[in-house]
């Protein structure tokens, strides 16, 4: 029997900045996602490139590609300002928390894997730390100054661009533009603004925190360096994709590419798609450059808005698109959420599906079964016809727009028959990973704090919460008991206290 694989499958490859047939080049594809510097809460805007990266993963196991994805942890060499010199983040950070630079690792890093958990991400093969790299990193850099493609300078040693066959072709970069431009720090004796720290020496009479012997003296890794070293260690010299935030397409990225071709020197391209996730953006701004606070998961949660809620928000848009975050667009998904686990729990159980080919055959089954439920031929083939269209739209460079649409509107097709409308809906959720199986509708019920009412809502509650003190005291029971019944509805608890009742929102 033949795999049944459905539409092949498309990626933007950020190289080259077109559509591809993406085509496996090992029997485990190598997926590399450039993780988090932990050195403070991630926010929301953080947290786009995990659920993209997500959802590439499991388009891959909905086409049955078995693959291998492993997350960096950034806890050193990241510093301030993206830059070459200056002071590290996470020592920034300790120095700031007065703690030490591992406790700020540790905690952070937990807030990053609880924020990921809670946005149902499939959690990677691996989670390598750059600290735990540091070794394999001045043996990687050891290689590039073996092959003549580095310079030493008091700051540190440094990768030549001008050594690079194609520097800045993943950017699109006007290679003389970027020379010339005037916003790249100035660093003492760097011979093209383009060339990049591969080893950041101590200052003179500075002790870092973090800090390594090395040939080229004490100091730390730079930041670009770990992703080439940590993701061959795990994945092989070469790999499949590698994705990122689109900010990593202009120099992260650029430079990753540069120094693991020449240290390759195979002639070979180092990694074969690249894919990029666009920003969110706070009121139209670039996260990066707004000011006052970022929102995080967490102050969602207390604002009564379920993690699933944010996870549909993103994967209502294209990856590719940018997303302006607002609380009313999550709020609009927490309601959308709502009604679609109202809709589908009726439905449940749902049967475990993953890959296309499971569904599929699911589908099959129920036309030639006579199991009760409406099923004859036609509802087989309705059941297909939509499956036909999810394979569609993920295999297009993972439309997960287009995989809503399709969801909402077989949730209204009357010629689908319930198992079937069982099989598409479990197919849709193990591509969306919304958690439709289990998610429990009252979960989405904004649970609103105390602080969010207004006057004349405060109003009406302290009413019903006399009038119920006096029909107690008329001892009319049932009419307290009905207030009560309308306290529940406005999710009002009421506690009696010997000085009187007090209420708060549950
Ligand atoms: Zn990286």
């Amino acid at each position: 029997m033949g795999t049944v694989t459905g539409h092949q499958l498309k990626v933007y490859n950020s190289l080259g900045r077109q559509l591809e047939d993406f085509v496996p080049s090992a029997d485990v594809v190598g997926l590399y996602s450039c993780g988090p510097t932990v050195y403070y809460f991630p926010h929301l805007g953080n947290m786009r490139p995990y659920v993209f990266a997500d959802t590439l993963r499991r388009t891959l196991r909905w086409k049955q590609i078995p693959v291998r994805h492993v997350v960096n942890i950034t806890d050193v060499g990241h510093a301030v300002a993206d830059s070459d010199t200056g002071e590290d983040k996470l020592e920034v950070a300790a120095a700031k928390e007065r703690r030490s630079v591992a406790d700020i690792a540790d905690f952070y890093t937990r807030a990053f894997f609880t924020d990921i958990a809670a946005l149902n991400v499939l959690p990677a093969d691996r989670y390598p730390r750059a600290s735990e790299y540091v070794q394999q990193m001045i043996e990687f850099a050891t290689r590039l100054q073996e092959r003549g493609v580095t310079y030493q300078i008091p700051s540190g040693l440094y990768f030549d661009t001008t050594k690079s066959d194609g520097y800045g072709t993943l950017a699109l970069m006007d290679i003389a533009g970027q020379r010339e431009a005037a916003r790249v720090e100035h660093v003492e004796g760097r011979r093209n603004k383009t060339d990049f720290a591969l080893w950041r020496a101590e200052e003179p009479g500075v002790r870092r925190v973090m800090r390594w012997d090395s040939p080229w003296g004490w100091g730390a890794p730079g930041w670009h360096l770990e992703c080439s070293v940590m993701s061959m260690e795990l994945l092989g010299q070469h790999f499949d994709l590698h994705t990122g935030g689109i900010d990593h397409r202009e120099l992260h990225h650029v430079n990753e590419i540069a120094q693991s071709q020449a240290y390759l020197g195979d002639g070979e391209p180092w990694v074969r798609y690249w894919m990029h996730n666009e920003f969110l953006l706070l009121n139209n701004a670039k996260i990066a450059k707004s000011s006052g606070p970022v929102p995080r998961l967490a102050d969602l949660a207390a604002d009564g808005y379920h993690p699933m809620a944010y996870r549909l928000f993103l994967l209502g848009g294209h990856y590719r698109s940018q997303l302006d975050f607002a609380t009313a667009a999550v709020d609009g998904a927490q309601t959308t959420l709502r009604r679609l686990v109202t809709r589908i729990e009726p439905l449940r159980p749902l049967p475990a599906i993953e890959t296309y080919e499971q569904a599929r055959a699911a589908l099959t089954a129920i036309g030639g079964a006579a199991d009760g439920e409406r099923g004859d031929e036609r509802g087989d083939r309705t059941g297909l016809a939509y499956l036909d269209q999810l394979d569609e739209a993920i295999s297009l460079d993972l439309a997960t727009p287009r995989l809503l649409a399709i969801l909402q509107e077989s949730l209204r097709d009357t010629r689908i028959t319930p198992a079937g409308l069982r099989v598409i809906v479990a197919a849709a959720d193990a591509l969306l990973g919304l958690r439709l199986a289990d998610l429990d509708p009252a979960a989405l019920d904004r649970r609103r704090s105390a602080a969010d009412l207004d006057q004349a809502e405060i109003a009406a509650i302290e009413q019903l919460i006399a009038d119920r003190t006096q029909a107690r005291k008329e001892k009319n029971w049932a009419r307290a008991d009905e207030i009560r019944a309308e306290l529940d509805q406005l999710n009002v608890q009421v506690t009696d206290t010997p000085t009187g009742p007090t209420w708060h929102l549950r």
